[in-house]
């Protein structure tokens, strides 16, 4: 392993020590917002398709 520094995902500049793994702070929220941004939109969309689904079963089988 190097001592040096790696680069910042982000913008791939050296990141500093305290940042780490990022070059600065800015790039460390950029990288956090990009993060919860994906996360919201992934598991919203399945949980409601099936909740729509399930309930038209529910009013198909109640004939009996
Ligand atoms: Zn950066």
């Amino acid at each position: 392993m190097s001592r040096k520094a790696s680069s910042c995902p982000i913008c791939g500049q050296p990141a500093t020590g305290e940042t780490r793994p990022f070059c600065s702070k800015a790039c460390r929220d950029r990288d956090l917002l990009q993060w919860l941004g994906e996360g919201y939109s992934v598991p919203g969309t399945p949980a409601a398709d099936e909740m729509t689904k399930s309930d038209d079963y529910g009013v198909d089988s109640t004939p009996d």
